[in-house]
């Protein structure tokens, strides 16, 4: 997949058909559910995706374009969340054609929301050592085992299931990927309430659960290499300068019910300040948010602080290395090439940021940065209290800076990447590769 370029002429065929169809389809009487059936089947929510998985095969840097122009011509954007961001990629890469048109199309339409039941209580770096059971029953499988930070899970139709089908072989070998209904009664889901005030992420308890033979995304013990199919894309769409899954903040799948909803009222008009979603800080670019910054500092006179002022100028270069960083890339890959542990390398300057910006913009606000609104309902008061909506945005990113450096792989997990795949280095002496998972020494 490559990205496309502007004509000599200035002509940016993507965008003229992009904004032709845009025209022709954006009406925002439709309903939520019937705006992304046109959306997702003409292949304009997960451009990225190859054209047999309701894609149209672009680079990454043409897909964000195609969500910034739907945002800039003020129509709702794809359904965001992690069906479109790692179960449609991972269905696309190792599903056979009649699961992409069960499982896929339901994403890019927004008719079902997914959720990732990778993580365990004893499994989160060590993911291969996850101790959920699925075991043969006819043609299903009966699935016993916990599974937790499950984010968004309370509002999942489906999960990305990854649970141990083999106890007799090496740990990496006995793992099977499952596409498993989250509607029904082996499947109990628990929010955990997090320190933004918020619960983002679920326990999610699995008692005789039942997934069909059929459910099993890439074949029956190779669960190991789908997974990380669906950890690369959690790297690489996190990562610094990593655009998002989608846009806006309307929530697809059946449980937020808002599919039968007017789309207009969702809309947000072009160049407005685009809304968030509660609990989430950390999804505006971080040339933007330095940006934001600035005028905060600006405006309350702490720019006058000559250390203030290098860190804004800190976070502004750090932004523009990851942006230059991603036209390397696009570079290389347009080239054929690849540049090794790009995606870790990213993620890790990434959370580099998020501490920087935390740091920072607590010390631009001041006593302010402990005010904040622990739910939805209390966000206006605070608004009216302090004048500054943005303040609210301040606490709410410092708080949620605290997860980038963890999810998707801990900050020291990728240090492990980086130096034993890209720079060679030994490997900690261990076993598993090679003893069977049963006979594995196990934590009391
Ligand atoms: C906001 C958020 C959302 C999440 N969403 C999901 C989700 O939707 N689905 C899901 O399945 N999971 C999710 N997770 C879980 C996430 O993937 C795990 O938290 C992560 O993999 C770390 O696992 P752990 O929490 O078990 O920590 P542990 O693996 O127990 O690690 C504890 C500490 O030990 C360090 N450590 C562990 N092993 C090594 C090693 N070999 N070398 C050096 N240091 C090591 C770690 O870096 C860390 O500092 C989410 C997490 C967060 C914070």
């Amino acid at each position: 997949m490559t990205d496309t370029t502007a004509t000599a002429s200035g002509q940016d065929e993507l965008v003229d058909e992009l904004r032709t169809w845009l025209e022709e389809n954006w009406d925002p009487d439709l309903t939520v559910g019937e705006w992304w059936q046109r959306l997702g089947l003409a292949g304009w929510a997960a451009p990225g995706l190859p054209t047999n998985a309701y894609g149209k095969a672009l680079g990454r840097n043409d897909a964000v374009r195609v969500q910034t122009e739907i945002a800039a011509f003020g129509a709702v954007g794809a359904p965001a969340g992690l069906g479109l961001l790692l179960a449609a990629p991972t269905i696309a890469t190792h599903g056979t054609q009649e699961q992409i048109d069960l499982y896929v199309r339901d994403i890019v339409t927004g008719a079902r929301a997914w959720c990732q039941l990778f993580s365990e209580p004893g499994a989160g770096s060590d993911l291969a050592g996850l101790t959920t059971r699925a075991v043969r029953d006819g043609d299903e499988w009966i699935v016993n085992g916990q599974k937790v930070w499950t984010s968004l899970g309370q509002s999942a139709d489906m999960g990305m299931l990854i649970a141990r089908t083999n106890v007799d072989v090496p740990k990496h070998q006995g793992i099977t990927w499952f596409a498993a209904d989250m509607h029904q009664d082996g499947v109990d889901v628990r929010p955990l309430v997090e320190m933004t005030g918020h619960a983002m992420f679920n326990e999610v308890f699995l008692s005789d659960a039942h997934v069909a033979d059929d459910a099993i995304i890439g074949g029956l013990n190779n669960g190991w290499a789908v997974a990380n199919t669906t950890l690369m894309h959690e790297r690489s769409g996190l990562g610094a300068g990593g655009g998002s899954a989608g846009g806006g903040m309307v929530v697809p799948g059946t449980i937020a019910d808002q599919l039968g909803r007017r789309v207009g009222d969702f809309a947000v008009a072009p160049g407005s300040a685009p809304r968030r979603r509660s609990g989430a800080g950390a999804g505006a670019g971080f040339g933007g948010t330095a940006k934001m910054l600035t005028d905060l500092a600006k405006g309350n006179g702490t720019v006058a602080d000559p250390t203030i002022r290098q860190d804004l100028m800190r976070l502004h270069t750090e932004s523009e290395v990851a942006r230059m960083g991603n036209l390397r890339l696009k570079a290389a890959k347009a080239a054929g090439k690849d540049i090794p542990g790009f995606g870790n390398i990213s993620k890790l300057a990434m959370s580099n940021m998020m501490r920087l910006q935390r740091d920072l913009s607590l010390r631009i606000v001041g006593a302010s940065g402990m005010l904040h609104a622990y739910k939805d309902e209390d966000r206006a008061a605070l608004d009216a209290a302090t004048g500054n909506p943005f303040l609210a945005m301040v606490t709410s990113m410092a708080l949620w800076a605290q997860a980038p450096p963890i999810y998707g792989g801990t900050d020291q997990i990728q240090r492990n990447i980086i130096g034993e795949r890209v720079l060679g280095l030994p490997k900690e002496p261990n076993n598993d590769k090679v003893m069977p998972f049963s006979e594995l020494p196990k934590n009391a």
